[in-house]
């Protein structure tokens, strides 16, 4: 089957969540099945290459390929969430986000000394994923990776990320 260009089924919205922000929406390519499935399968091409044993999935559209991949690596499910979703015991970190601050959670129990491959959507300014790694650490896990659909190379995310292995599958 032909490769498609997964960039084309990515659209730019701009001043969205707020003035002078460029918006980049994902829902083309979800709603595309041969789109959703190459990227899922590059995705995993990519993560298996990092031998996790884990995926970390950042809420919300992390959760939209990392339990999938997860599923297809044939690995468990963490989910990092915003605060006072997650039931159980958590710990928590700040970060700051292209548009905005936040918090993230994790359960204290989900991870132990596992090797874990942090999933999200999106790269921006690199610091959701790097508050992320940072709560994997804390609960004594060792960071094998991030991997991401889109990556906004002009914010240098990457620089925030410590020198880990980074993939991404599209970059702007
Ligand atoms: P950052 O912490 O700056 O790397 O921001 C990454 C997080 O914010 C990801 O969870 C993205 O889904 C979201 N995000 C940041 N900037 C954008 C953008 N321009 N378009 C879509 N999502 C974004």
């Amino acid at each position: 089957m032909d490769t498609l260009p997964l960039a084309s089924f990515i659209r730019d919205i701009p001043d969205f969540p707020r003035p002078g922000i460029v918006f980049k929406d994902i829902t083309p390519l979800l709603r595309e099945p041969a789109a959703l499935r190459q990227a899922l399968d590059e995705m995993t091409a990519r993560a298996r290459r990092l031998g996790p044993e884990l995926i970390v999935g950042i809420e919300s559209r992390g959760f939209l390929f990392g339990a999938p991949l997860a599923d297809r690596l044939g690995l468990g499910f963490v989910p990092v969430r915003k605060p006072g979703k997650l039931p159980f015991r958590s710990v928590r970190d700040e970060y700051v986000l292209e548009y905005g601050n936040g918090v993230l959670e994790m359960h204290e129990d989900a991870l132990g000394r596992h090797r874990v491959l942090i999933v999200d959507d999106l790269l921006a300014t690199g610091g959701t994923a790097a508050c992320t790694a940072r709560l994997c650490e804390r609960l004594g896990a060792e960071v094998a990776g991030f991997l991401f659909l889109v990556e906004l190379t002009f914010l240098q995310g990457r620089a925030a990320l410590g020198g880990r292995p980074v993939e991404a599958l599209v970059a702007f």
